[in-house]
């Protein structure tokens, strides 16, 4: 079953020629969720066939423009295509004022409804579930409100052996109490346990998603044992001091993070655009944090059940 994550914008602040600011889109089960949404988001996701009408909902970390100007485009076309279905948008709640002005002054008249929910800047918080899915925001910290996501999949029921059904004669009433973890009493009161009757369904995954922060530890705990880590590292170790002054972190500083919670891989991006090349700040991240790739734009991350993933890298070339 699919779960992963496609990379439409992997730039901080500026764009570059290669890089789009914030934006990335979370694929579970072929639902469509978009995480920031930098300018030009439309424009990647046409690039890479990201089906527009498949987008379910937005999640904002922070109302900086290289994390929303996007949203202007993107909600304007999908009234264009028709949409008649609402798009919830999880956000600070001061993005409902800007949208609507916005909208009201083009005089757009939207097909849909657009929810804005707001977001808890105390604690973390429940924000969307669904029988598949269970997402969660947790505050991080920068010079405006912000707000990290972390998406895990819901344990699925474990799948009945099907020779055991027809040996001990099932019926659909006990397949559905055994799938959810009893195990069976046969007619001669022998008891059969759980797991000899099914095989266990596989472990939920979970994706982390940071972005933009200083430093900040007390994320540890909402981020621990995800499956996949993305955390900015706007900066090279020699931009330190930089990074703390703009509230952001360096890529030696994610990799703590996703050493201190146990996550199994760590993906940075949000690069600053002075650097030519992520070669340093990789290094350096891998230096603490072995299991950690940085990102580019069109880049789709397989988050698997085994230890490793995929990456995919979409081009022109392969027309895809
Ligand atoms: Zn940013």
């Amino acid at each position: 079953v699919v779960f992963s994550l496609l990379v439409l914008g992997s730039s901080s602040v500026l764009p570059t020629a290669k890089r789009y600011p914030s934006a990335h889109v979370l694929n579970v089960h072929e639902r469509f969720f978009l995480i920031d949404c930098g300018e030009g988001t439309q424009h990647q996701m046409r690039k890479f066939r990201v089906p527009f009408n498949k987008i379910t909902s937005i999640f904002i970390s922070h109302l900086h423009g290289d994390h929303v100007f996007g949203l202007f485009g993107l909600i304007s076309s999908l009234s264009m295509l028709g949409r008649t279905k609402s798009l919830t948008i999880y956000a600070d709640k001061k993005l409902k004022d800007v949208l609507d002005s916005h909208f009201n002054f083009f005089d757009n008249r939207l097909t849909y409804d657009i929810i804005i929910e707001g977001l808890n800047p105390e604690k973390e918080e429940i924000i969307y579930t669904d029988k598949l899915l269970t997402v969660k925001s947790f505050p991080l910290k920068h010079r405006v409100p912000v707000w990290g996501f972390h998406f895990s999949e819901k344990k699925q029921p474990d799948k009945m052996k099907k020779e055991m059904i027809d040996f001990y004669k099932i019926s659909i009433k006990d397949i559905q109490k055994i799938k959810e973890g009893e195990g069976f009493t046969t007619n001669e009161g022998t008891f059969i346990p759980h797991e000899t009757l099914t095989i266990p369904s596989n472990k939920p995954r979970s994706f982390a998603y940071c972005t933009d922060t200083i430093f900040h530890p007390e994320a540890i705990p909402y981020i621990v044992d995800a499956d996949l880590l993305y955390h900015e590292a706007t900066f090279e170790e020699q931009h330190k001091q930089v990074a703390k002054e703009t509230y952001h972190c360096t890529s030696k500083q994610a990799a703590s993070m996703a050493l201190n919670s146990n996550v199994k891989q760590l993906l940075l991006g949000h690069f600053s655009s002075r650097y030519k090349n992520m070669k340093k700040l990789l290094s350096e991240a891998r230096e603490i944090f072995p299991e950690t790739y940085t990102v580019e734009d069109g880049m789709l991350v397989e988050i698997k059940h085994g230890p490793s993933f995929a990456h995919t890298y979409f081009s022109e070339e392969l027309n895809v």
